[in-house]
């Protein structure tokens, strides 16, 4: 039963299983490149389109690796209430009091940022362009999983509250609806960053925080919402898709009162900026002799076969 319902529910909220959703993924890690100074653009720049295609290259790699799921959430409520005073912010010391299986069990985003700004600082120190853009991508990758409130919540699909779907909702819909059309994008120049590890947690507690408001705006919506009038019916590859009509989506990002925006172009300067202090970090090298060969690889294919972990949908 529970296989079945799983196997309807991947048809109606087919976009919902990729973070962003591929849409505001590759808008990120794409928007991201132009804040970047000319001593970084001139390997970033010419490097666009491997951005912006392997923007979903991580999400696609939880259909093929168990250890992926994790690095795309962190269900904070578990840890107890806003600031979350008992978790550690250091992973020795969050390992130490609840284990690794434990914090594995719960998501792991804070803490695997860090450890890839580290890596692409490394990528950077070698001369490697290959690890930089691939690094950078994943990177924008998960700093955008981070902006979203709903990766930062156990009720992440509105399971537990009969919301399911929200999540692909607020992350993919409203994104591919709205963001070309309306929203401002420029977040300013990509700045230095002291400490990843304070600014990675000051985000995900903004979105923790945030998750309450998405929930609860869109309860209000549905329950005062004429009935029939909430879903339509749409065209996708030859196939009828079940999903938010646009009225719908336009209603709730409009109670929601730009939040989708913001959080993306939050997550646009986030993504440059920890690319930039990856690259100030490992001594500001001249980036202009290198290149990357991998930028014809295809991006990764995900297989068939469900998702490993976590479900989205
Ligand atoms: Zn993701």
């Amino acid at each position: 039963m529970h296989h079945i319902f799983r196997t309807i529910s991947l048809l109606i909220f087919s976009q919902s299983v990729y973070g962003w959703g591929f849409f505001a993924h590759q808008r990120i890690n794409r928007l991201a490149v132009f804040t970047l100074p000319p001593d970084m653009l001139v390997l970033y720049k010419p490097n666009l389109e491997y951005l912006t295609t392997h923007a979903t290259d991580a999400d696609k790699r939880r259909y093929i690796i168990a250890e992926e799921g994790p690095r795309h959430y962190i269900d904070i409520d578990h840890y107890g209430r806003p600031p979350f005073p008992e978790l550690p912010r250091s992973w020795q010391e969050a390992v130490i009091r609840y284990t690794a299986d434990t914090l594995n069990r719960y998501g792991i985003l804070p803490w695997y940022i860090g450890q890839m700004v580290l890596r692409l600082t490394k990528a950077f120190r070698d001369g490697d362009a290959d690890k930089i853009m691939k690094l950078s991508a994943d990177i924008g990758h998960y700093v955008g999983d981070a902006h979203v409130p709903l990766h930062a919540c156990s009720n992440h699909n509105g399971q537990l509250t009969g919301q399911e779907g929200i999540h692909g909702l607020w992350e993919s819909r409203i994104p591919e609806l709205m963001a070309d059309k309306s929203f401002r994008y420029w977040a300013g120049k990509a700045h230095y960053i002291k400490d990843i590890s304070t600014s990675t947690w000051q985000i995900v507690l903004e979105s923790a925080m945030a998750a309450d408001t998405v929930l609860r705006q869109e309860k209000i919506l549905s329950d005062a919402y004429p009935s029939g009038r909430k879903f339509a019916h749409e065209r996708r590859n030859g196939k009828l898709v079940r999903n938010y009509a646009t009225t719908y989506v336009e209603n709730y990002h409009s109670v929601l009162g730009g939040m989708v925006e913001r959080r993306m172009r939050a997550a646009i300067s986030a993504t440059a900026s920890y690319w930039y202090t990856a690259w100030v970090n490992a001594g500001m090298p001249v980036l202009n002799r290198l290149k990357a060969g991998r930028i014809t690889d295809p991006p990764v294919q995900p297989a068939t076969a469900p998702m490993i972990g976590r479900q989205e949908e």
